[in-house]
C-alpha cells in the first residue's frame, strides 16, 4: 500500500517514493539543550518517532540523523539576540558544555520514558565545526556568501526563489517580521551563516574568519548532508521551523550543491495549553516530569498526542491528560483480556485481515493516528476474546510504541487499583482463608459497587474494571 505524506514543499499530500528502494534517509531537527524539553517539544519528537515506526512497519530500513544544538543558538530564529546556551550557563553559573550535556541527558531520559526510538546518528553541533567551516567556504566559493564585520552572510538575491517553503512571499515576510537593520548586508533578508564572536562570547572557534561560531541553520545543513548525502528523503521539525530555519537551510544547500536537501518536508503543528501558547511568563510550560508528578505516565501523554492528527493543533488541559491516563489503563486491561483468554483462534480470519487493512490505511494516510487508534479500540472492544487479537494489538503497537508487550498477566493486579479496593481485596482474602463465605461475598459486592469485578481462579483471583 502506498504511503502518503503532506509535503510542506509542495503544499499537498504526495505518494512517498524514497530515493533508494530499501533505505529511507531522514533528518530531524533536534533539541537546543539549554533547558528541559517541554511537552510541546515532545509532541514533535513523538511525531518523529511515529514516522520512523510507520516506515519500518512498511518494511523500510532507516538511516536517521538528529542533531543536538549545543552551540547556542541565538534568541531569535533569525540568529539575533543573546545566545540561549550562554544565557543559561550564566544563569546557572556553569560552563556551557556542562549545561548542554546535562540537558541532553535529561532529553534522552524523557525520550526513553516516551518509548521513542533514538535515531541512528546523533550529531552534536560542537563536534562538527570543521565540517561547517568547509560548508561555509563552499557557499562563498559559489558566490552565495559574503563577509561583513559581523560574519559571513548568505546573499538571498542569488537564489532563483526565496522563500520556497512558506506560503508567504518575501514581501509579506519582510513586512511581518523584525529584521535587523544592518547597512553591511546586501539585502535585508540576508542571514548569518557564520558569526564573528565578541571578546566575551564563550563558545567560539578558530576559523578563516577569526574566532567565531556557526549560525543555527548551518549546523543542520552541514550535518544532514554529511551523513545522508546532498539529497535525502525526509526532513522533519515543528511548524515554527518553516519560515526561517528550514527556509535558510534550503537556501544554504542551494548555495552549496544547487539542490534542496530533502524531498519531503514534514512539520508537526504546535501543542497549545489551555487554548493558547505555552510560555514561561504564563507559567504553563510543563515537562514530562511535571506530568509524572501528577500521576500521568509519559506513555499516556503519547496516547494523548494520538488524539489529534500531527498537522492540527492539539490543546493540552489537565482534564484531557488525565482522561488519556485512564484510556491507557483501559487499553492495557483490554489487551490483557485478549491475552489471557484461553482462545487461540478467531471465528473469522477475515476480521483480522480487515483490521490490518484499516490500520495500515490509516497510518499510511499521512500518519492518521486518530483513525489508527480507533481501529485499535475496535479490537480491544471485540466481544470475542482471543490471543490472536492480542497478537494483532502487539503488532500494531510496533507503530504506536505504547510498550504493551511489557504488560504481563501478574501486573494486572497492580494496574492503578485504588487503595480502598486493595484494602477490600485484602479483607476478602482473609475472609476466604477463614472460610467465612458470607463476609467474602459481601465484600465482593462492595467491590462491584465501586466499579470492579473480582473473579476467583485456581491461581488466586483476577480483578477487572467494569467498563462504563
Ligand atoms: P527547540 O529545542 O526549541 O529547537 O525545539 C525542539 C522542537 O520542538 C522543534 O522541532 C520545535 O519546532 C518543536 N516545538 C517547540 N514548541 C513546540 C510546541 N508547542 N508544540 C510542538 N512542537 C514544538
Ligand atoms: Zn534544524
Amino acid at each position: 500500500m502506498n504511503i502518503t505524506f503532506y509535503n510542506t514543499l509542495s503544499r499537498k499530500k504526495e505518494n512517498f517514493i524514497p530515493i533508494d528502494r530499501d533505505e529511507v534517509r531522514i533528518y530531524s531537527c533536534g533539541p537546543t539543550v539549554y533547558n528541559y524539553a517541554h511537552i510541546g517539544n515532545f509532541r514533535t519528537y513523538i511525531f518523529m518517532d511515529t514516522l520512523r515506526r510507520v516506515l519500518k512497519y512498511n518494511g523500510y530500513k532507516l538511516k536517521h540523523v538528529m542533531n543536538i544544538t549545543d552551540v547556542g543558538h541565538l534568541e531569535s530564529d533569525a540568529d539575533e539576540g543573546e545566545d540561549k546556551m550562554i544565557k543559561a550557563a550564566k544563569k546557572e553559573n556553569k560552563d556551557p558544555y556542562e549545561i548542554a550535556r546535562f540537558y541532553e541527558k535529561a532529553f534522552f531520559k524523557d525520550l526513553e520514558k516516551l518509548n521513542i526510538d533514538v535515531p541512528d546518528i546523533i550529531a552534536r553541533a560542537t563536534e562538527h565545526i570543521p565540517d561547517m567551516i568547509e560548508y561555509v567556504k563552499e557557499i562563498i566559493k559559489n558566490g552565495y556568501g559574503y563577509e561583513t564585520s559581523k560574519g559571513i552572510y548568505f546573499d538571498i538575491s542569488k537564489l532563483d526563489k526565496y522563500p520556497v517553503l512558506s506560503n508567504n512571499s518575501l514581501d509579506e515576510q519582510i513586512a511581518g517580521a523584525r529584521v535587523e537593520v544592518d547597512s553591511e548586508k546586501r539585502n535585508p533578508y540576508d542571514f548569518a551563516i557564520w558569526i564573528k564572536a565578541s571578546d566575551n562570547h564563550i563558545m567560539k572557534w578558530n576559523s578563516p574568519w577569526g574566532l567565531s561560531y556557526p549560525g543555527w541553520h548551518l549546523e543542520c545543513s552541514t550535518m544532514g548532508q554529511k551523513y545522508l548525502g546532498n539529497q535525502f528523503d525526509i526532513h522533519t521539525g515543528g511548524i515554527d521551523h518553516i519560515p526561517t530555519h528550514h527556509e535558510n537551510e534550503i537556501a544554504q544547500s542551494k548555495g552549496r550543491t544547487g539542490k534542496i536537501p530533502a524531498r519531503y518536508w514534514l512539520h508537526c503543528e504546535f501543542l497549545q495549553v489551555d487554548g493558547g501558547k505555552m510560555s514561561k511568563s504564563l507559567g504553563n510550560v510543563y515537562t514530562i516530569t511535571d506530568l509524572e508528578e501528577i500521576g500521568v505516565e509519559p506513555l499516556a501523554y503519547k496516547m494523548f498526542c494520538f488524539t489529534a492528527h500531527y498537522r492540527t493543533k492539539l490543546n493540552f488541559t489537565f482534564e484531557s491528560i488525565k482522561s488519556a491516563q485512564k484510556s491507557l489503563q483501559r487499553l492495557r486491561e483490554g489487551y490483557l483480556k485478549h491475552l489471557e483468554s484461553n482462545n487461540n483462534i478467531v471465528s473469522s480470519n477475515e476480521k483480522i485481515k480487515e483490521y490490518r487493512f484499516k490500520f495500515l490505511k490509516a497510518i499510511n494516510d499521512d500518519m492518521n493516528m486518530p483513525v489508527a487508534m480507533s481501529v485499535l479500540w475496535d479490537i480491544i472492544k471485540e466481544k470475542e476474546k482471543s490471543k490472536i487479537f492480542a497478537e494483532l494489538i502487539l503488532e500494531f503497537d510496533q507503530v504506536l510504541g505504547l510498550d504493551l508487550k511489557k504488560i504481563k498477566k501478574q501486573e494486572k493486579n497492580n494496574l492503578n487499583i485504588p487503595k480502598e479496593i486493595e484494602e477490600l481485596i485484602e479483607q476478602r482474602e482473609k475472609a476466604r482463608k477463614e472460610k467465612n463465605w458470607i463476609v467474602s461475598d459481601k465484600i465482593r459486592e462492595e467491590i462491584k459497587e465501586k466499579g470492579y469485578i473480582i473473579k476467583d481462579t485456581k491461581q488466586g483471583f483476577e480483578l477487572e474494571r467494569i467498563e462504563k
